[in-house]
């Protein structure tokens, strides 16, 4: 997944505007939809080549902006204070979330002790016993890819982005609007994204219920069954 060529497409778009982000703007959404658009043209490049898991960043299902921000991070690109000091742009690197650590893309989207919270959250949610890999890119090499099919399988390809984002946003939302939402009510807002994105994308497609795990997901997401699924228990 180490493309030089696309990583220093990126880094040339989102360098220039650094200076604008660190103004005290908000997200900047132009460059989120320049990067989205890099996005898509390696999928169109590549069809069916790309890597694991960039191929989970651009997967149809995943929100386009929080497949590209993971990608993006997965490269090391994103702005974080160790990032802006490599480029050559002093400021604070201490993580925002914990106040503890330098903010490492590893750190603040997988190792911090808020994110960490909310990985547990998401994990328990999905069932999945976990143990905690070295990096964020070696724990999303290991993530489960078997399930197919079932509408809930969907939760596996969707939901990381959807995490990776809503942190990278409340990042944002500490740095630039100073305000900052507790773990606590930060994943309540991350559940109900997730499904929103899973149920627009499900409507008119037909899944099956394979097992209890699915059932299990049935009772702890609340996915909409209305009369565009068609539901077929397996069983
Ligand atoms: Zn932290």
């Amino acid at each position: 997944m180490d493309d030089p060529v696309w990583i220093n497409k990126v880094e040339a778009l989102v360098g220039p505007f650094v200076a604008y982000i660190l103004e005290g703007q908000k997200e900047a959404e132009w460059i989120e939809w320049k990067i989205v658009n890099l996005g898509y043209e390696i999928l169109r490049s590549r069809e069916q080549n790309v890597d694991w898991p960039s191929a989970l960043c651009w997967h149809k299902m995943v929100l386009p902006k929080a497949g590209a921000f993971l990608w993006t991070a997965l490269h090391g690109h994103i702005l974080t204070g160790e990032r802006l000091k490599l480029i050559g742009i002093a400021g604070p690197s201490v993580c925002i979330l914990c106040k503890e650590n330098e903010e490492t893309t590893d750190h603040l989207l997988f190792w911090c002790s808020y994110t960490k919270r909310v990985w547990d959250w998401l994990l328990d949610k999905l069932q999945y016993g976990s143990v905690r890999s070295q990096s964020l890119k070696s724990f999303l090499l290991a993530w489960p890819t078997c399930y197919k099919k079932s509408k809930w399988s969907i939760l596996w390809v969707v939901s990381l982005a959807m995490l990776a984002w809503n942190i990278w946003k409340e990042r944002n939302r500490r740095v630039f609007n100073e305000e900052a939402l507790p773990f606590e009510l930060l994943i309540p807002k991350i559940k109900v994204a997730i499904e929103e994105v899973i149920n627009v994308k499900v409507v008119g497609r037909k899944y099956f219920t394979y097992s209890s795990w699915d059932k299990e997901m049935e009772r702890l997401w609340n996915l909409t069954k209305n009369s565009g699924y068609k539901f077929v228990d397996k069983k």
